[in-house]
């Protein structure tokens, strides 16, 4: 909450804002590592953090992974003291809102990877079995599953036109759920490259089922709530730290938490500016209250 004013922070400001907050919640990619490299320092913050008892939680809208899975990265990227519980992903919670929310009566169609399939399966939502094309499969002939009360889509390297022209179909009935992982619209890669995200697969199915989706992650409220039903989180002791203004730093300000940008991610300072000056008031939600470098900040102000 607060000013959104963008303001830069420098030692005694970040221990002063740390006082004040008892949960720490972080975004993962462009903030305590980008792609298979941890952000220098950011291990090192993480355990601090938890020594002077501060709850800390990661909030990921990356999909592709289950949780368990994400306990190996972080072992490996030298997250030593990270705990299966405190890792939320938008795969995670996307599970958790069919059993606990839609309490889903069938099966959901499944665009998407391995990561969402798994916490699918882990929570006991069935999932609309995937055949293999068989050879003069068409639009036509594909067949449809009549227990699909659900659509669910998230990152898909092997997002097809035919996935998507039976997730048309099945969305014909108004009773069939839409859900997207997240509104991501692409991903840095090594090497400057890119690659498209969720979001850009839910537009797709946005415009040709004439729908829209209801989006899980971030900037979403249900993985707070998701987290607070847990964790039972003060929105008023709690710190959102995220690289992406839309969806992160949107995030915190829906759920009324303290925002801090990192500049190591995918958004700028100008571009946090440009948030704030805005006319528009939707567009201001996405300004941070603070701005520092790198998590690594913190570091330096905790061992100060
Ligand atoms: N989804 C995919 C497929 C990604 O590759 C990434 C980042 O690498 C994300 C989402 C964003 O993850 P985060 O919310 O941790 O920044
Ligand atoms: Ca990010």
């Amino acid at each position: 909450g607060g000013g959104r004013g963008c303001v830069t922070l420098c030692g005694a400001q970040i221990r002063d804002l740390l006082d004040a907050k008892h949960n720490v919640l972080f975004d993962c990619d462009g903030v305590i590592w980008n792609g298979e490299t941890a952000v220098t320092g950011a291990p090192e913050v993480v355990s601090l953090l938890k020594q002077r008892g501060k709850r800390v939680f990661f909030v990921t809208n990356n999909c592709t992974r289950p949780r368990e899975n994400y306990v190996q990265k972080f072992s490996r990227l030298g997250f030593t003291d990270v705990a299966e519980e405190e890792i939320f992903s938008s795969a995670y919670c996307s599970a958790a809102y069919l059993r606990d929310v839609a309490r889903l009566q069938g099966k959901v169609y499944v665009i998407g990877c391995g990561g969402v399939l798994k916490e699918l399966r882990d929570a006991g939502v069935p999932v609309a079995e995937e055949e293999d094309a068989e050879p003069g499969a068409s639009i036509y002939n594909c067949p449809l599953d009549p227990d699909v009360k659900a659509v669910l889509v998230g990152y898909d390297e092997n997002f097809t036109f035919m996935k998507l022209a039976k997730a048309c179909c099945y969305l014909r009935s108004s009773e069939c759920l839409f859900l997207a992982t997240d509104p991501d619209p692409w991903h840095p890669l090594r090497g400057g490259r890119v690659t498209p995200g969720s979001g850009s697969l839910t537009a797709a199915l946005e415009t040709a089922s004439s729908r829209k989706a209801t989006v899980i992650g971030k900037p979403s409220r249900f993985m707070f709530d998701c987290i607070s039903s847990q964790f039972g989180l003060d929105p008023a002791h709690s710190l959102m730290i995220g690289d992406r203004l839309e969806t992160d730093v949107l995030f915190g300000s829906n759920c009324g938490l303290a925002t801090v940008l990192t500049l190591t991610g995918v958004s700028t300072l100008q571009e946090a500016f440009a948030f704030r000056d805005s006319q528009e008031p939707q567009q201001k939600h996405c300004a941070p209250d603070y701005v520092v470098e790198s998590v690594a900040d913190i570091l330096q102000a905790l061992e100060e």
